[in-house]
Formats: C-alpha cells, sequence, structure tokens
C-alpha cells in the first residue's frame, strides 16, 4: 500500500500580498499550511481562509524565528522566503540609515535567518526533497534612483539564492528565485508610510501583477518533477520594461 504524507508549506509575510495569495493557492494544492507575520489578526483571517498555522513571526528577530520554528513539525517540504519590502525612495545623499537597515534585517538577514533555522526541516522533507522560494525583484538586477537601499537588498537576495544552490549541491533541497516588476499589493504603502495617493501613483495609468499572478508562478515551481530546479524566474508586468521604464495610458 503507498504510504500518503501531508505535504507542509511555511510560507513567511502571509498577512499580506504575494504571502497571502501564495498561501491560499498552495493550500488549494492540498499542502498543509503554517504561516507567519507580525500582524496576527490579519494572518489570523488569511488562515481561517485558507486552513493555515497563523504564528506569530518577525523575521528581523532571532527569538522570534526561533520560536516560529519550533512550532513547526519536524519535516517540511517548502519554505516560501516571502516577508520583505521596501523603505523610503531617498538618494544615497540622504539615505535614512534605519531604513536601511531595516531593510537589510528583514530582506536579507531575514531570509537567511528563517533559512538557517529550517534547514534540518527541509532536510527532513516528508516529500522527500525540500524547496526553498526565495523573493527577490527586478530590484535584484537593475536599479534606480532613490533605490539603492532597497536594490541592494534585492541583490543579495540573488547571491543568496545562488549560493544556497551550491553549497546543498548533493542534497535534496532545490532553490528558486522569483523576480517579480510591478505588484499591486500593499507594498508602496509600506514604502511610502501608508501615503494612499503616492502608492497609488506607482501604478498610475499602466496594469500592474497581482499578488495572484505571482502566487501561480510559485505553485507551478513547486509542482515540477523534483529532479528539476527552476533557478529564476522574472515576471514582470506587460507594461514594465525595466523597473524605471514603465508605459502608462494617462
Ligand atoms: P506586502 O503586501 O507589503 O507584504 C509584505 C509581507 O511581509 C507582509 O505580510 C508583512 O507582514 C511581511 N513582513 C514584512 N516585514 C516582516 C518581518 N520583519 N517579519 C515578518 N513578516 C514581515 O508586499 P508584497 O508585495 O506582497 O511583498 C512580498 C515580497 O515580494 C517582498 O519580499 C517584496 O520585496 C517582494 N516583491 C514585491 C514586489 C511588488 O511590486 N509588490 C516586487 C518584487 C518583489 P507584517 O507587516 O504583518 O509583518
Amino acid at each position: 500500500m503507498k504510504i500518503m504524507h501531508d505535504k507542509i508549506a511555511v510560507v513567511t509575510g502571509a498577512s499580506s500580498g504575494i504571502g497571502e495569495a501564495t498561501a491560499k493557492a498552495l493550500s488549494k494544492l492540498g499542502y498543509r499550511l503554517y504561516i507567519g507575520a507580525r500582524r496576527l489578526d490579519r494572518l489570523q483571517e488569511v488562515a481561517a481562509a485558507c486552513g493555515a498555522t497563523a504564528l506569530h513571526l518577525d523575521v528581523t528577530d532571532a527569538e522570534s524565528v526561533e520560536a516560529f520554528v519550533s512550532a513547526l513539525p519536524d519535516g517540511v517540504d517548502i519554505l516560501i522566503n516571502n516577508a520583505g519590502g521596501a523603505l523610503g525612495l531617498e538618494r544615497i545623499a540622504e539615505f535614512r540609515e534605519a531604513d536601511w537597515l531595516a531593510m537589510y534585517q528583514s530582506n536579507v538577514i531575514g531570509l537567511a535567518r528563517v533559512t538557517k533555522a529550517l534547514y534540518p526541516r527541509l532536510l527532513a522533507a516528508p516529500g522527500g526533497v525540500g524547496h526553498v522560494v526565495n523573493l527577490g525583484s527586478i530590484a535584484g538586477f537593475e536599479t534606480y534612483p532613490g533605490g539603492a537601499g532597497y536594490t541592494a537588498c534585492k541583490h543579495a537576495v540573488r547571491a543568496l539564492s545562488d549560493t544556497m544552490r551550491l553549497e546543498w549541491l548533493g542534497q535534496p533541497i532545490r532553490v528558486t528565485e522569483i523576480d517579480p516588476g510591478f505588484v499591486e499589493t500593499e507594498f508602496s504603502l509600506v514604502r511610502f508610510s501608508g501615503d494612499v495617493e503616492r502608492a497609488a501613483g506607482v501604478y498610475a495609468g499602466m496594469a500592474p501583477l497581482t499578488a495572484a499572478d505571482i502566487a501561480d508562478v510559485i505553485c507551478w515551481t513547486v509542482t515540477r518533477p523534483a529532479h528539476v530546479n527552476i533557478d529564476l524566474m522574472v515576471v514582470r508586468p506587460l507594461d514594465q520594461a525595466r523597473v524605471d521604464k514603465v508605459y502608462r495610458r494617462n
């Protein structure tokens, strides 16, 4: 008789945007989900919608990561390293140190911290092969004035993804990086400290990607046969040719 196992997925930053959409999409594929973020009320709403276990998580805090991971099962099939984002748009001559430190803590060190903590569980993936999916960005290989704090972080994510693949060669863990262009989520609202008008201006007159578009791509990468590793996927809106080259209809 075939022994069935639960497929386990962990999504960081699942209280909104891409993380929320990915949790919902993975649950439809039959994964048992553990989701983390700081806003527990929002996270619990997502958990209720997709039968997930909601756990408080601040990836910038080592103790929080430790508590989060200790509540997970011993084996995990998929880790979606999604928590992160941008803060501000100041040029290098005027950058705000607290913003840059916070971006590094969440996008770069937080990603590495969660991955390190889950590594033994990924090696014990119930399905036999673990899979880490890192949310990078087109900011991981393009730059723009005012974007250096964030682009440097996402360039670092590219280095982390490549290094994971090198260090784990011969081990049963796949590593994928997803690099989206503009996705309309709470990303710009967070970047501009809750300024709704400024955030809306980012997507004015163009058709951005949706969080569901990226969730769809993530689901495709994790459902390839176990010997296939999708290294990197760049996904842009049709209206965006470069991070700073956007076609607007008005
Ligand atoms: P979002 O709607 O703002 O979602 C960000 C998520 O990350 C939230 O759930 C937030 O939850 C969580 N988060 C932030 N800091 C965290 C921390 N310290 N600990 C735990 N969770 C944290 O933005 P999004 O667009 O979905 O962003 C998701 C990822 O995609 C990010 O890595 C972002 O850089 C990347 N990305 C976005 C775009 C885009 O255009 N939107 C493009 C390329 C890449 P809490 O605040 O509740 O903790």
